[in-house]
C-alpha cells in the first residue's frame, strides 16, 4: 500500500521554513503592538451563511471556492476563506462595539479556498490581517495601510508598488452600476463568460477581468471617479493627502474594485514585481456596510489581508532562515557521563541558556563534529574521568581553548559564562 500523502493545495512547513515563519509573524506582533492593534483568534470554521453574507453569493470566493461540509448535525459549516466576516461576527456577537471607541484587531492563521493550486496560490494558506473597527477617520486608512507597508520594509521586502482607488458610498456606487451596466450590455455576448455571469450579480468585477478581450472593451467604459459624490472625492482626497504626508507612494487604478455594496471608498492592493502570476501580497479597503449586513450596529471599518505564503517566496530569496542561537552543545559518553550531560543539560535551559545534547552515544570523535555544526558557542565535555571528578571539560569552539572545572561552580557562576557567551558571539 502507498503511504499517505498531504492533500492537493497544501503543504508541510518544515522547521527550516518555519524559522521564516516565526521571524515574520514576530515582526508583525512588535509592529501590532507598537500601533496598539490587539490579536483576535477567531474559529477555523463557521456557518456557510456567515460567509455568504459576509462576502458575497456574486464573488469568486462564496461561488466556487469554499469548502463547505454538513456536519453530523446537519448544519452547513465552512472552512473560513477569509477572516474579516469571522473578526465582524465576534465582533458584534461579543459587543465589542459596546467597549466604545475604535477597535484594533490583528490576526493570523489558515484559510481554505478550493482553487487550482499553482506557484503563491494553495488550498490551504495563510493570512496576516489588520481591521480597525468604528473609525470613519480617512486617517484610519492611512494608518492600516502604513502598518502594511511598514511591516513589508522592516521584513526587507522591495519592488513592491501599490494600487490604490475608491469605490464612492454606496449611492455613488449605485449609480456607477448602472451606467456600467448600461454601458457593458451591448458587449454582452463578446464578454468572457464569467463576465456575463456578473453582469447582472457583481458587474463592478468585470472591470479586472483578466480576459483580453473583456479588458479592450472596458478601457472605454465609464469611470467610476466620475460618479463619486463630492463627499465620496473628499475623503478619497484625505486619504491620499495622509499617504502622502507618510510618503507612501501609490498609483491610481481606477479599475481596482471590490465588488460588493458594503465596501466603500478605499480599496488599495500591494503587488511584487519578484512574484509572477500571483503577484498581490496584500489586499484591503474600506467595508463601510459589512457590520450592519451582518447584523450589528452600523459600523465604519478598514482593513487588510496579507498571504502569508507569497511573502515567503520573497523572503527566501533575500535571506537566509533565520537560525535560533544555541550556546552550548553538551557531549557525553559512558553511563555516569552521560546521566551527569542530561542534568547539566537541563539545568542551564533552566537557567535560560539554549543547550543541546547530544543522545547518539556515538564516538567523540563524531559528536566534536556535530558540536562545531551546531551554531553553538561552547561545548561541554564530559566523559568517564569528568564524571569521577564530578567535573567538566568547557571547550569555546572559535578559539579552541578549553579548561575543565567543577561541575557544581560551573552551573553557580551563570553571570561570567552568559557575559563569556555574548562577548563570543559578538566576536
Ligand atoms: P487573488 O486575486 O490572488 O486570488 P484574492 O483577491 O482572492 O487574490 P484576497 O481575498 O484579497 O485575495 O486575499 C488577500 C491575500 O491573500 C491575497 O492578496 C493573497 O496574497 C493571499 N491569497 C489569497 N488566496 C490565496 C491562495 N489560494 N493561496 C495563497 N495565498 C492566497
Ligand atoms: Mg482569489
Amino acid at each position: 500500500m502507498g503511504s499517505i500523502r498531504a492533500l492537493r493545495g497544501t503543504r508541510d512547513i518544515l522547521p527550516d521554513e518555519a524559522a521564516y515563519w516565526q521571524w515574520v509573524e514576530g515582526e508583525a506582533r512588535q509592529q501590532f503592538a507598537r500601533s496598539a492593534y490587539r490579536e483576535i483568534r477567531t474559529p477555523i470554521f463557521e456557518e456557510t451563511g456567515l460567509f455568504a453574507r459576509g462576502i458575497g453569493e456574486a464573488t469568486d470566493v462564496v461561488g466556487k471556492e469554499m469548502y463547505s461540509f454538513t456536519d453530523r448535525g446537519d448544519r452547513s459549516i465552512t472552512l473560513r476563506p477569509e477572516n474579516t466576516a469571522g473578526v465582524v461576527r465576534a465582533y458584534i456577537e461579543n459587543k465589542l462595539a459596546g467597549q466604545g471607541g475604535v477597535q484594533r484587531l490583528w490576526y493570523t492563521g489558515p484559510m481554505f479556498r478550493y482553487e487550482r493550486p499553482q506557484g503563491g496560490r494553495q488550498r490551504q494558506f495563510h493570512q496576516l490581517g489588520a481591521e480597525v473597527l468604528g473609525s470613519k477617520d480617512p486617517r484610519a486608512d492611512a494608518e492600516v495601510i502604513a502598518i502594511a507597508q511598514d511591516l513589508l520594509k522592516s521584513i526587507g521586502l522591495t519592488n513592491l508598488t501599490m494600487d490604490l482607488n475608491s469605490v464612492g458610498n454606496k449611492r455613488d456606487r449605485a449609480a456607477y452600476r448602472e451606467a456600467l451596466v448600461s454601458y457593458l450590455t451591448p458587449y454582452k455576448d463578446e464578454l468572457d463568460a464569467d463576465s456575463q455571469d456578473r453582469l447582472t450579480r457583481n458587474p463592478l468585477r468585470i472591470l479586472d477581468s483578466k480576459n483580453e478581450r473583456t479588458q479592450e472593451i472596458v478601457v472605454d467604459a465609464p469611470n467610476l471617479q466620475d460618479h463619486l459624490s463630492p463627499e465620496s472625492k473628499t475623503f478619497f482626497d484625505q486619504v491620499q493627502q495622509a499617504l502622502t504626508d507618510l510618503n507612501i507612494s501609490y498609483q491610481l487604478n481606477p479599475r481596482l474594485v471590490r465588488g460588493l455594496d458594503y465596501y466603500t471608498h478605499t480599496a488599495f492592493e500591494i503587488q511584487s514585481s519578484d512574484l509572477g502570476a500571483q503577484a498581490t501580497v496584500c489586499g484591503g479597503g474600506r467595508y463601510d456596510g459589512l457590520i450592519e449586513q451582518l447584523g450589528g450596529p452600523a459600523t465604519p471599518a478598514v482593513g487588510w489581508a496579507m498571504g502569508m505564503e507569497r511573502l515567503m517566496i520573497l523572503l527566501k530569496e533575500l535571506r537566509d532562515a533565520p537560525c535560533a542561537e544555541m550556546d552550548f552543545y553538551v557531549v557525553s559518553r559512558g553511563d555516569a557521563a552521560q546521566a551527569q550531560a542530561l542534568n547539566i543539560a537541563q539545568s542551564l535551559r533552566r537557567q535560560g541558556f539554549g543547550v543541546e545534547l547530544d543522545l547518539s552515544g556515538s564516538a567523540f570523535g563524531k559528536q566534536f563534529k556535530r558540536a562545531d555544526r551546531s551554531g553553538a558557542i561552547a561545548c561541554i565535555i564530559l566523559g568517564d574521568s569528568e564524571a569521577e571528578n564530578k567535573s567538566l571539560q568547557l571547550k569555546w569552539l572559535q578559539s579552541g581553548e578549553q579548561e575543565e572545572q567543577a561541575q557544581a561552580s560551573f552551573l553557580q557562576n551563570t553571570d561570567t559564562l552568559r557575559q563569556q557567551i555574548n562577548q563570543a558571539r559578538s566576536a
